[in-house]
């Protein structure tokens, strides 16, 4: 019960990662916001917390648009009164393509919902937690935000500036209350890893033979660490980028 009565934000929260989270974090008795653009998706997340007795709504929000990540923490205040931990977990893959060959567009959109996304969900989380006198954000980054990788650099570039954001936000509020920090998965299975696998079918097994662990990791393996650092157990641990990777970027 390490979240008890805690009001959770969780973005993305309607597929993958977000929705392991939420269900690791139902276990634990947080009071969940699942918020997505995909309303199917974050309906069902709903439905899968209150299945096993926990307590979610669902917000309709594209964390891109400052509107939007305003009226979500604005939500989760009305719904619960405070908001306590956020994850702002929302992503996009972008096309797999070499520097050279990736459009302006799906640079503008990679970096839109990845790093605009997290930093518009950090700046309304942390005016909101300065007004109630603390919390814990923890934001998700990637493998791909901490050495480089082929094909996604533009991908691995926004998730270098979700790092960044992380490490220097951590640096400004930690005196006043709230611990930031990020998650690193490597390849996770998710629909996110399915949709580049359909694509590039031998991308998987390349995957698993450059893992020390050789295998991808489960949404609930970077739950359990997004829970531990949303709660009061990591209450001395911020600024941190931590690897969930099997070993990945250690080698
Ligand atoms: P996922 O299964 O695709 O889930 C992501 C969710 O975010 C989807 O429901 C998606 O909706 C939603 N979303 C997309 N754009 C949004 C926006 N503008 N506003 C609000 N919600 C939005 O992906 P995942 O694998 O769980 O990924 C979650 C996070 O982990 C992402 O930040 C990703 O970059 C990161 N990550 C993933 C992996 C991996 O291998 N899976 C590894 C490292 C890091 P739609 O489906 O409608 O787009």
């Amino acid at each position: 019960m390490r979240l008890e009565n805690k009001a959770v934000l969780i973005t993305g929260g309607g597929s993958g990662i977000g929705r392991a989270a939420a269900l690791v974090m139902a276990r634990e008795r947080a009071r969940l916001a699942i918020a997505d653009i995909d309303a199917d998706g974050g309906q069902e997340t709903v439905r899968l917390v209150r299945e096993q007795g926990g307590a979610a709504v669902f917000v309709a929000t594209d964390v891109s648009q400052a509107q939007a990540a305003a009226g979500l923490v604005e939500r989760v205040v009305a719904e619960y009164g405070r908001l306590d931990c956020a994850f702002n977990n929302a992503g996009i893959e972008g096309e797999l393509a070499r520097t050279a060959d990736i459009t302006e567009a799906d640079f503008d959109r990679i970096i839109a919902v990845n790093l605009k996304g997290v930093w518009l969900c950090l700046k309304y989380e942390i005016q909101q937690m300065l007004r109630q006198g603390g919390g814990a954000i923890v934001n998700t980054a990637s493998a791909a935000g901490l050495v480089g990788t082929h094909s996604m650099s533009v991908y691995g570039a926004s998730k270098h500036g979700v790092v960044g954001l992380t490490k220097s936000a951590a640096v400004e509020y930690a005196g006043k209350g709230i611990r930031i920090n990020a998650v690193c998965p490597s390849v996770i299975n998710t629909p996110m890893a399915d949709r580049t696998f359909a694509k590039f079918p031998k991308f998987e097994r390349g995957i698993k033979n450059m893992n020390p662990s050789h295998r991808l990791g489960e949404a609930a393996e970077v739950a359990e660490a997004v829970a531990w650092l949303c709660s009061d157990a990591a209450s001395f641990v911020t600024g941190a980028a931590l690897p969930i990777d099997g070993g990945f970027t250690a080698q």
